[in-house]
């Protein structure tokens, strides 16, 4: 049976030229790089290198680079890190469509006394500016606003949001997981004090991170140990790990203007000859604003979960942002705070494009979704299609 796989916000393969990377620093050059021979050095070396790939490819300084477990760390860093430990309560802004590596890591501080303001989006995902100026308050320490929305694929405008920190004299994190490979990402031109990568996201291996923290930010570790890293992560490091991170990354930049316009152009195909086929279609998140390769459709009548099933049956691997998905029985965060009707916000589908996606897999797609839907309404008791 065919299997094409469009889950890429969820996971990516791994590129075979990062396999090849990482291979040798599992078998002959195992070091750890705080040793001092040459076994230590090679994996310092090896470090060093991934450190300069992953700085390049942001527009960074390698000393700005610190390598962690993957974003879920990375978003924990930057958040629990500009909280001082003694210092008295303080605000954080986020937004209410943050992945939960955000949404959680708040909600932690919370619960710990500290104040959180979850700033509305509108109905296309965007960040409310005017509601987030006006929640900074004197003791606003930091602003956490994700580049891309993992779930809609809606660009947030980072720019803008940079600068009104700036203004403010508060710290600005984004959380560029799902953006780094798919838009330009450079830390200079989006304004950002700190920036959370993920590394299997970009054709690299899981397990690997990375959080860019500009020169002059003060943060604290969250883990406390030998002292690498700087000493904002302490842990023997992950190196072939963080080899992988670095070629993909590098790979990432490389191939960012080919890749993008692929996944486009088969975003806009699919997402044109959907609604061609089938009426009571809509599509959430930005039309413009969006990443390249995501589309998040929802259909009138249908659950995601019985879509979902049906597409896997047919040798196709998406996801559902809707009940169940993530093994929660809630609907989707991102989806309730669009303001999605009822109708349409159990019928959710995510696909996420990649770049070893092609025109005949969307063709399959496009002709298989059109096939699952028609038989669902058929046997739905609220349509009368
Ligand atoms: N942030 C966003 C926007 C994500 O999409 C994800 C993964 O789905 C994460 C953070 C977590 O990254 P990781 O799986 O590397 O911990």
């Amino acid at each position: 049976m065919k299997r094409i796989y469009m889950d890429h916000s969820a996971t990516t393969p791994v590129d075979p030229l990062v396999v090849d990377a990482m291979l040798p620093y599992f078998s002959e050059m195992f070091g750890n790089s705080s040793s001092l021979h040459s076994f230590g050095m090679e994996a310092a070396e090896a470090l060093a290198r991934a450190r300069e790939q992953v700085a390049e490819a942001i527009g960074a300084s390698p000393e700005e680079i610190i390598f962690t477990s993957g974003g879920t760390e990375s978003d924990n860093l930057a958040i629990r890190g500009v909280i001082p430990h003694d210092a008295g309560k303080k605000h954080i802004i986020t937004s209410v469509i943050e992945h939960p590596a955000v949404l959680n890591t708040c909600a932690f501080l919370e619960s710990m006394g500290h104040d959180i303001t979850y700033v509305p989006v509108d109905a296309d995902g965007i960040i409310d500016l005017q509601e987030l100026k006006g929640s900074i308050r004197d003791d606003t320490v930091l602003i956490s606003v994700m580049h891309a929305n993992n779930e809609v694929g809606t660009i947030q405008p980072i720019e803008e949001i940079a600068k009104i920190a700036k203004e403010n004299d508060i710290y600005f994190h984004t959380d560029a997981v799902q953006t780094v490979g798919k838009v330009p990402v450079n830390v200079d031109d989006l304004g950002v004090d700190m920036l959370s990568i993920s590394s299997h996201k970009i054709h690299g291996p899981k397990g690997a991170g990375a959080l860019y923290v500009r020169k002059g930010t003060v943060i604290e570790p969250i883990v406390f140990g030998g002292n690498h890293e700087r000493g904002l992560r302490s842990g023997t490091e992950n190196i072939p790990g963080i080899v992988g991170l670095g070629k993909a990354m590098s790979l990432a930049s490389e191939l960012l203007g080919t890749d993008a316009k692929h996944m486009q152009e088969m975003r806009d195909s699919l997402i044109s000859r959907v609604f061609d086929a089938l009426p009571d279609v809509r599509l959430n998140g930005h039309p413009t604003q969006r990443l390249p390769n995501n589309v998040n459709l929802s259909f009138k009548y249908v659950e995601g979960e019985s879509m979902l099933m049906m597409l896997d049956m047919k040798g196709i691997a998406v996801s559902t942002g809707s009940a169940c998905s993530s093994k929660s029985m809630n609907a989707s965060h991102v989806l309730t705070s669009l303001k999605l009707e009822d109708d349409y916000i159990h019928g959710s589908l995510r696909i996420s494009l990649g770049k070893e996606n092609t025109m005949e897999d969307v063709d399959y797609v496009v002709e298989s979704l059109k096939e699952i839907v028609l038989k669902l309404r058929e046997m739905s008791p609220l349509s009368n299609s």
